[in-house]
């Protein structure tokens, strides 16, 4: 699916004050995941009354917002995370951005924001690239990170969905998620907390679901371990997923399988992308319940031999230990396994551009 950008229509209020080039250079040598951000933001304003305007790309500044700003009291934001990648010619490019495009759509309509289009989505990523293209990182398995996000900005204290949204786009250079190499994580399944129900906002890309995930992550950190996987809530006995990245499990006849989208999953383009990649590879893929007693048995036999976590920032993050309360199992040898990695390196050659592009995921941004 291409899409014909808006990019022309975002118009361009250039900095008076970039930041300094050899200021630029140190950030970029040693980029650290949202701490730095580039020089120019994308915006697009919204009213009930007057639709989508004012499409424009000026200096990144701090917001001014009414105390009364309805964000700030019920929560009714969106948001997006993708990247873009420096290819060894020196383009830039962008991966499957109208999949984001269409997530966004999905995730303002569970929140009642106003649906943003595809084109003016992928127009302003466009934009703020064209702008900002000397923020986009060369070293390895280094990208630009792109925050899109909405939020409800009318000032009004009553319930109901505002009647005035921004829409902006920040960017920022990140590093390799694993600055010394890909390393297995430790995972502790939560058994007091669920990050989603049935019909709730669990498959919508929104900062309350990231909020309800903070306190068993702060407890998971506190017994030693770096993730928490939620089960589901109905039955506590399936796993969906971790707090910002989804989960799969390879078996030793090489088939994987991943939760399927129940509504409380949310749907990771990476995740889509690596099943693809596995089939393509020859392994038979499935989206059904991972059962956590079945996991734990497959664990124990030595049935399953690997687990991974997928998403936008660390790509895929090889699982290599999964406790709870009653149990505390290694995955295989808790070193990141074959598949993983294998798979992790097909597609982060796409990516950046050192292997064919089949699929059309690839968009070039600069
Ligand atoms: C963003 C996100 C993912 C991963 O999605 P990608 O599109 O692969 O980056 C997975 N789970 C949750 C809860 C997320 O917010």
């Amino acid at each position: 699916m291409s899409i014909a950008a808006t990019t022309e229509l975002f118009a361009l209020h250039r900095t008076a004050s970039p930041v300094p080039d050899d200021e630029r250079a140190a950030a970029l040598a040693a980029p650290a995941f949202g701490t730095v951000f580039t020089d120019h933001m994308a915006r697009v304003g919204w009213t009930a009354t007057a639709g989508w305007s004012d499409r424009r790309v000026v200096p990144y500044a701090p917001l001014q917002i009414d105390p009364a700003t309805a964000v700030l009291h019920y929560g009714q934001e969106i948001f997006e995370g993708l990247k873009a990648y420096r290819h060894a010619d020196g383009s830039v490019w962008s991966f499957r951005p109208e999949a984001n495009a269409a997530r966004f759509a999905r995730s303002a309509r569970r929140l009642a924001l106003p649906e943003l289009t595809a084109a003016d989505f992928v127009g302003s990523i466009e934009a703020l690239v064209a702008a900002d293209e000397a923020w986009v990182p060369t070293g390895d398995e280094t990208s630009l990170y792109l925050r899109p996000f909405m939020y409800a900005s009318e000032s009004f204290l009553g319930v109901r969905p505002s009647r005035a949204v921004e829409y902006l786009v920040i960017a920022s250079p990140v590093g390799p998620y694993f600055a010394s190499g890909v390393h297995p994580v430790s995972i502790w399944v939560s058994q007091d907390f669920h990050r989603a129900g049935p019909g709730g906002t669990g498959a919508a890309k929104c900062g309350g679901n990231y909020a309800a995930s903070l306190l068993p992550q702060q407890e998971a950190y506190a017994q030693g371990f770096d993730q928490v996987c939620f089960l589901d809530a109905l039955t506590d006995t399936v796993l969906e997923e971790l707090g910002g990245m989804n989960v799969m499990v390879v078996h030793a006849d090489g088939s994987v399988v991943t939760p399927p989208l129940s509504g409380t999953i949310l749907e990771g383009v990476t995740r889509s992308s690596v099943l693809t990649l596995l089939a393509d590879a020859g392994h038979e893929v499935s989206e059904a319940p991972v059962v956590l007693a079945d996991l734990r048995a497959g664990l124990a036999d030595g049935s399953v031999t690997e687990v991974f976590a997928c998403g936008t920032a660390a790509v895929m993050t090889p699982i290599g230990r999964l406790a709870s309360d009653d149990f505390d199992l290694t995955v295989g040898d808790g070193t990141a396994g074959p598949v993983t990695m294998a798979t992790r390196a097909r597609l982060t050659d796409i990516q950046y551009g050192r292997a064919a592009d089949q699929h059309g995921w690839m968009r070039r941004l600069v």
